[in-house]
């Protein structure tokens, strides 16, 4: 039997104004070249600054993993050559990072969390673009110096499910955190994934092969499963030592396999030393104070809602997995709707709709406000949760106010214990004989006389109140 052993680098790009060591705007859709400047297009004798902007946000990461945010960092120079690099080599953070150490607890399927512990997150240049075009190869350096946060975990990780529930904390961490945008598909939140296996009881580690560039959590899973098949089989066929190398691959989504890029380069091979012409990044306490101002995190606010608002946990989970969604929830909340009712109508019966219409959460043509003033009309019993259904319905495709909906839908819900005993009596009047029958102790016949009293009031009654008269009535 083996195990499997899985450690996650991420590169994130940070959402600062400019870029890294120079103050070109960051903005790819411009004319081809048209954000860049000598520092950026690595002309000689231009010299880099290091943006204050992007360091206090790595160092926002920093103190929200519990991370040890350097008060002084150091940049580095890794030599490689490619047409998007000008200066053939990237400025990145080697030796000492601006965050080092830190953890992230993600939440496994069975109910418990586990804790990943974090290696660090160092600041870095992302390099510019090749275009291969009709025969031509032409270069595009506008995201040239762009700064990228590399989040690199520590190999604590032991299933896919670990791998995509530690990415999908990062994921939400650094959104709410406000420091990227993090879009996957635009690639300002991108994966390389660390696997390798072991026997089990092995203590050492076994032969690791790095997964370049994955831009989804799915495909995460399905290169983390690939691999573990590959290596495992490689194993039992007796040719794991020649077969599995250190290497990096690629995952290739038509035909579901990795396959071999490049050896694994030795950090020789990339001749690293301190760029000369960086100073250290020596942080400010004004830069401390920014970057430890900060919005309440996804743990906390589970935390609270479990403890204040009184939410099941797997509710308060799946409300903080993103930040829209739980600020959703909390805009739900002023206009006094009660956060019980709030939860169900908005994971089951919002996003249900939302889902189904092809919305999600920050496109839902339902405003937080308006759904609050619905579920506020149901905690005051002024509807019921089928009359609020259909006003939902109505919502979804036109922004009309609640109150003439339940008028001109004739959805007003009748609470008055006056009204509703009329119809009740009624009911046992015309019923006699099965009055007589549940009264000798045939129980069952309460849904009969709720269903008859629900019909004759065309659904309008309050059903907590029928059900309150019926059993008055009888008994
Ligand atoms: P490099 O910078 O060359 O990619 P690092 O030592 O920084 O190498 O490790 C990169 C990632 O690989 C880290 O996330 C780490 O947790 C992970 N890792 C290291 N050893 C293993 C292993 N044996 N199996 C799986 N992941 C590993
Ligand atoms: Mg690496
Ligand atoms: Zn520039």
């Amino acid at each position: 039997m083996f195990e499997t052993v899985i450690g996650l680098e991420v590169h994130v790009q940070l959402n600062t104004k400019t870029k890294l060591f120079c103050s070109c705007p960051i903005s790819f859709a411009e004319h081809q070249n048209s954000n860049t400047c000598p520092t950026c297009l690595a002309l000689p004798g231009a010299l880099p600054v290091v943006n204050k902007e992007a360091a206090i946000k790595a160092m926002r990461l920093g103190y929200a993993i519990n991370g040890n945010v350097n008060h002084s960092s150091n940049f580095d120079r890794k030599s490689y050559f490619y047409p998007d690099s000008p200066s053939a080599y990237q400025i990145t953070q080697l030796t000492k990072a601006i965050v080092q150490k830190g953890e992230v607890f993600i939440d496994l399927k069975d109910g418990t969390q586990k804790r990943i512990g974090m290696t660090q997150a160092h600041l870095e240049a992302d390099a510019g673009k090749n275009i291969h075009e009709g025969g031509h190869s032409k270069v595009d350096l506008n995201r040239a110096g762009t700064p990228l946060l590399e989040i690199v975990s520590d190999p604590d990780m032991r299933n896919s499910d670990e791998a995509v529930a530690y990415l999908k904390k990062l994921h939400s961490t650094v959104r709410y955190l406000d420091i990227s945008d993090a879009n996957m598909q635009e690639g300002s939140f991108r994966c390389d994934v660390n696997v390798s296996i072991r026997p089990k009881g092995q203590e050492e580690f076994g032969t690791r092969v790095e997964i370049k560039n994955i831009n989804s959590f799915r495909f995460v899973a399905d290169a983390i499963a690939y691999e573990v098949q590959r290596q495992t089989e490689a194993y039992e066929d007796g040719i794991y030592k020649t077969e599995i190398r250190q290497e990096t691959r690629l995952w290739n989504v038509d035909e579901g396999v990795t396959k071999s890029m490049r050896g694994k380069e030795e950090a020789a091979d990339y001749r690293y030393f301190p760029d000369p012409d960086l100073r250290p990044l020596v942080v400010t306490e004004e830069m401390i104070a920014q970057a430890k101002k900060m919005p309440e995190l996804p743990d906390a606010k589970i935390e609270r809602y479990i403890n204040e608002l009184k939410i099941k946990k797997v509710d308060a989970r799946v409300l903080c997995s993103t930040k829209e969604l739980a600020y959703f929830f909390e805009d739900m909340l002023t206009t006094g709707a009660k956060a019980k009712t709030s939860v169900n109508w908005l994971n089951t019966e919002l996003l249900g709709r939302l889902n189904k219409a092809g919305f999600n959460i920050t496109t839902s043509p339902v405003t937080a406000v308006k759904l609050g003033e619905l579920v506020s009309k149901i905690d005051d019993g002024s509807i019921n949760g089928k009359g609020a259904k259909d006003i939902l319905d109505v919502l979804m495709t036109e922004d009309k106010d609640i109150d003439s909906l339940i008028d001109s839908m004739g959805l007003a819900q009748v609470s008055d214990d006056g009204a509703i005993l009329e119809i009740i009596d009624a009911i046992l009047e015309a019923n006699q004989a099965k009055v007589e029958q549940y009264r000798g102790g045939k129980d069952k016949l309460f849904g009969f006389f709720v269903g008859q009293t629900m019909k004759a009031s065309k659904g309008s009654a309050n059903p907590q109140k029928v059900n309150e008269l019926l059993k008055e009535r009888l008994a």
